[in-house]
Order: C-alpha cells, then structure tokens, then sequence
C-alpha cells in the first residue's frame, strides 16, 4: 500500500516512553505494525525518539514532560510550539496523505484551522470526553477531520459534536498479547498492583486504604505528576505540590503508605515493570474516573493476571466478569475482589489478550479507517 501517515505523537515524552507513557505507548505499538502492512511513517514528536520510521519532524530535543509542572498557559505553549513545526512541515510538502493526530484539542483544533489544504486528518481521543467538551470546541475541519475513540464506552460519553465526526473506536492494544502458548508461565507472589498514573481518577487512596483494611501487599507504580521517583519528589520540596496529582498523592494516599504492606515505587519501565505485573496476584484498578482505553488492563491481561476495577469506563467492554477479571459497582467491595481474584486462570486473560488485542489487529483497523476517512474528505 503506499500511502505515508504523519503520525502526531505530540512533544510530552520520546516515543517508545522512558517508562510511564500512554499516548507514546500506543503510537510506539501501533507503528511498527503499520510498516509492516507498507504504510510510510512520518513521525512527529521529539528529536530523542528512537522509534524506528521512515522520517522524523521534531522541535523539541527531548521529552518536555517536566513543563507539565508549569501553569497551564505555558503547558499550552508548549502544545503549541510543537504544533507550529507540525504545520509549518505540512505547509512544505505534498505527500503526506493523512495526519494521525494523538494530541489532545490543540492538536485537533490546529488541524481544523489548516482548512482545506491541510491533508485529511485522523483524530484519537485519549481523554474521558464528558469532563471537557469545551477542550473540542472547534471542529471546522468540516468532513477533512475526523475522530476515533479507544473504547465504545468512551465515544458514547462524548459530547455530541464529537460523535458527529466519529468515525468508530479501536481498542488498545500491548505487543505483550502474543499466544498464550508462547509464554513461559510466572510465579505468582502475593502482592496486588496499581499501574498508573497517579491521579484520583485512578484511585490509588482507596487502593491503598482497602489493602491495609482487608491486608493484602500493594505495589503502586507511576508517576506523580511530573515526578517518576520517589527520591525526586521528595527532594522537589513544597513547590511540588502546586500540582494537583502531588497533592493528592500527598493528601489522600501517603497516609496509607506504610513502605512495607503498601509500596510506592515509582515508574517503573521494561522488564521490572513486566515482572511486577505478571508476578501479581490481581491488577487492581480502583477507578473514580471513567477509564477511557486503559492500555494498563490491557497488559495486565497479556501478561496473565487478573483485573479487579470497579465497573467504569472501559471495563466492562474489556473484562468479562469471571473470567479475565472481577467488576463491581460497589468500590468498597474491591478488597474482597482481590481476595478472590486468585481463583481466576491467568491462561484465560492471556488468551483473550492474544484474541483480542494484538497490535496487527490494532493496526490493521486503524488502514480501514484511514481509507475510511480520507473517502469522507473526497466527498465532493
Ligand atoms: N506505565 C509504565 N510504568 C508505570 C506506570 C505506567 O510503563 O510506572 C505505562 C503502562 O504500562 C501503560 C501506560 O503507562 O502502558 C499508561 O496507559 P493507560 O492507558 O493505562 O493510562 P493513562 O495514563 O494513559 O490514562
């Protein structure tokens, strides 16, 4: 096929991500599989990205995620500056056939405001939408841009003006779904994990204050706000917590970390984090949000362990209840759940993830929504 995607991944971390990561995770999944059907790529982030492409338009040297620190105006700023060079570069050549934008509402609203010489565009939202529809206030782009969610769930929440422009959903997907034959097994320890950001929509205080309630060993992993270690957060002082998330690690989950039953470890990346997941007896997800795509369950799934989460968001289209996990309305619940949880077979969640959520089917979906999105910007 020949057709070359510009591939927005936007200015925040280097693609594939140091550790913690989603949007970069996904595009870092999903490009690789899109060369290999013959699509070009042309990857737009920062200068320190390694992931392999046919070329590479950056501003940035590296990863700009310590500016999320900053007040928000120059967050944007920064949005924006990458942007600039995104469309300066669209302004220069021809051959690009399609932008696939990952960058939240700046992203979007640029691509709308290029009007009709800029190349039909693909727009992914990554976000819980309902919270923010003033974010996608600007779809001009008339039928040139289009949006795909990452769950159902997550368009059916969207703001109308979005589905309007939908062009359907495509689930998540992790590189560690391969055959559930072609894994050796784990040994489970007995420790729960939290994999996340940390964030109240995640939920870790009510992770952290059922596990020393019921007594189970918990490993929350992630970062906290722009902090990927404890020692770095720690030595940030109290001008750390002119972050939100820091406060509310600070707040509402320290007092229930003990460095003993309940763990903050920080991001962790690679192996460490792979080992720490499959290790686990259950992949707790105590969400207050509605979870958009959670790439985090999907890899829980992929590398045989048990998702227990309260029923938001994506869940339910992602765990079947008793099988590849445990759901519930009632959160207080979610200590029992984990309890339970080793009843479960992780043979069957790495089957499903190898069923369901493999990169070449990721990949695969998003070639029929290309084609699909640039027929809707031909249409006289
Ligand atoms: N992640 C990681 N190390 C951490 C915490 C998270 O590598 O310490 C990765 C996680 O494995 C997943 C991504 O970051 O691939 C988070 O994506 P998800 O969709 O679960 O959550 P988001 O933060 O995008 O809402």
């Amino acid at each position: 096929m020949s057709l070359t995607v510009l591939m927005n991944a936007g200015p925040w971390l280097s693609v594939p991500p140091p550790g913690y990561g989603g949007i970069e995770n996904v595009v870092a999944t999903l490009v690789p599989e899109l060369r290999r059907l013959g699509v070009r790529v042309v990857l737009a982030s920062v200068e320190s990205s390694t992931l392999p492409v046919d070329e590479k338009i950056s501003v940035f040297p590296d990863g700009q995620f310590h500016a999320l620190q900053r007040p928000y105006n120059q967050v944007c700023g920064v949005s924006q500056a990458h942007l600039n060079g995104v469309v300066r570069a669209l302004h220069t050549r021809d051959d690009i056939d399609l932008v696939h934008d990952h960058v939240e509402a700046v992203g979007l609203a640029t691509m709308a405001a290029m009007g009709p010489d800029a190349p039909p565009a693909l727009h992914t939202l990554h976000w819980d939408l309902a919270k923010h529809p003033e974010l996608y206030g600007n779809l001009d782009g008339g039928d040139r841009v289009r949006v795909n969610g990452v769950s159902a769930s997550q368009l059916a929440r969207a703001p109308q003006a979005l589905r309007d422009h939908s062009v359907g959903h495509v689930h998540l997907s992790t590189p560690l779904a391969v055959d559930a034959d072609r894994r050796a097994p784990v040994d489970k320890g007995d420790h729960v994990i939290i994999l996340g950001r940390i964030n109240p929509g995640k939920g870790q205080d009510l992770g952290a204050r059922l596990a020393q309630q019921v007594g189970f060993p918990l490993v929350l992993a992630g970062p906290v706000g722009p902090y990927h270690r404890p020692e770095d957060l720690a030595a940030a002082g109290d001008e750390a917590r002119q972050n939100p998330d820091v406060r509310f690690f600070y707040d509402q989950v320290a007092p229930h970390v003990d460095g003993d039953l309940v763990r903050w470890v920080g991001t962790v990346a690679g192996q460490e984090r792979d080992d720490l997941l499959a290790g686990a007896r259950a992949s707790l997800f105590p969400l207050r949000w509605e979870e958009p795509g959670g790439t985090a369950v999907v890899e829980s799934l992929a590398l045989g362990t048990p998702v227990v989460s309260t029923a938001r968001g994506c869940l339910p289209e992602l765990i079947e209840h008793g099988r590849t996990g445990l759901l519930t309305t009632d959160e207080e619940e979610l200590g029992e759940l984990v309890l339970a949880a080793g009843l479960l077979e992780p043979d069957e969640c790495r089957r499903e993830a190898a069923a369901r959520f493999t990169p070449a089917m990721m990949a695969e979906r998003y070639v029929g929504l290309y084609e699909r999105v640039r027929q809707l910007a031909a249409r006289p």
